[in-house]
């Protein structure tokens, strides 16, 4: 079993969402395109976080375990790795992730790879990313590397999740829109009853923010000047697939190039 990298650094944002920076152990980074993934793993022989439910015993315990994880690093940073993982309380691997320290070994693939790019949005045209919790991992990578050079478009970046808490990379976010006017970041929550302090900004779910789109974006989206990227939830992509198509959107596919992108997590 081959533990070819280390990590770095472990930020836990709540007890169920971590950022785990990762460096390799005796090799170099591989160049990969925002929105792309990496596989991490780890040995069922690993520890679970206590915050996890039981699980039965491994019929091979020494095994890896693997799963995909977006990067929210930018593809210009050579010195870790970035991942923004949520708790599976039931999972096989994110509680052994959790239960990580800085300098723990785990593994990690050396190619880095998927379609989630901008490669496929069109040249001069609006972004909308939607995502709900860890989803926005792909928007980040992406952000945190084209932003300032792709001037030309403009993003929209809305981020659904149930808690104030749950909105990881928050304060970067208000930040880059601070201080870039081709930013619109709209964060929604929904469970605002649940909140320690009165909640000012969205309530909701990314759906409800689609139909206050007039409202809140500066621009009006169409097919012909907007490219949506979906990431997240399943029940919320579903949801604006049907929406979107029916307002003339068409989902990109290598045969028939559209402008709804999406990427499932489960
Ligand atoms: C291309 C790709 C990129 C991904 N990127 C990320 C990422 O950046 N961050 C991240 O946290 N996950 C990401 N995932 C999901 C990740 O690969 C795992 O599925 C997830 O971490 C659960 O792994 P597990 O072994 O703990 O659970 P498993 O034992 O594999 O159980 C999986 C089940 O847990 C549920 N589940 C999976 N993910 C979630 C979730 N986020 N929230 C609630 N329920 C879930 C689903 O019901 C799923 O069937 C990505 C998946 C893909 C395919």
């Amino acid at each position: 079993m081959n533990l070819n990298a280390k990590v770095a650094q472990r930020v836990e944002l709540s007890p169920e969402l971590i950022i785990l920076r990762v460096i390799p152990d005796g090799w170099d980074l591989p160049e990969f395109k925002p929105g792309q993934f990496a596989v991490l793993g780890l040995p069922g022989t690993s520890m679970r976080t206590n915050f996890s439910d039981s699980e039965e015993p491994l019929l091979k315990p020494e095994k890896l375990i693997k799963r995909a994880y977006s990067i929210a690093s930018a593809s210009t940073n050579k010195e870790y790795i970035e991942f923004y993982v949520a708790l599976v309380r039931s999972g096989a691997l994110t509680p052994r992730l959790f239960a990580l320290k800085p300098g723990d070994s785990i593994f990690m693939g050396q190619k880095l790879t998927g379609m989630f790019t901008l490669d496929m949005v069109k040249e001069n045209t609006n972004i909308i990313m939607l995502s709900t919790g860890t989803g926005l991992a792909p928007y980040m990578s992406m952000l945190r590397t084209v932003l300032k050079s792709s001037m030309e478009n403009h993003f929209v970046v809305v981020h659904g999740a149930r808690h104030s808490w749950d909105l990881g990379y928050r304060s970067e976010l208000m930040t880059l829109r601070t201080i870039c006017d081709k930013l619109t970041y709209i964060p929604v929550i929904s469970r605002p009853k649940e909140e320690m302090l009165n909640w000012g900004g969205d309530v909701g779910y990314i759906q409800n923010i689609w139909e206050k789109r007039a409202k809140l974006f500066p621009f009006t989206p169409n097919s012909e000047n907007t490219h949506i990227l979906l990431c997240g939830n399943p029940g919320m992509i579903d949801g604006m697939v049907t929406n979107l198509t029916a307002e003339g959107f068409a989902e990109h596919t290598k045969k028939n190039p559209g402008n709804i992108h999406l990427e499932r997590y489960w």
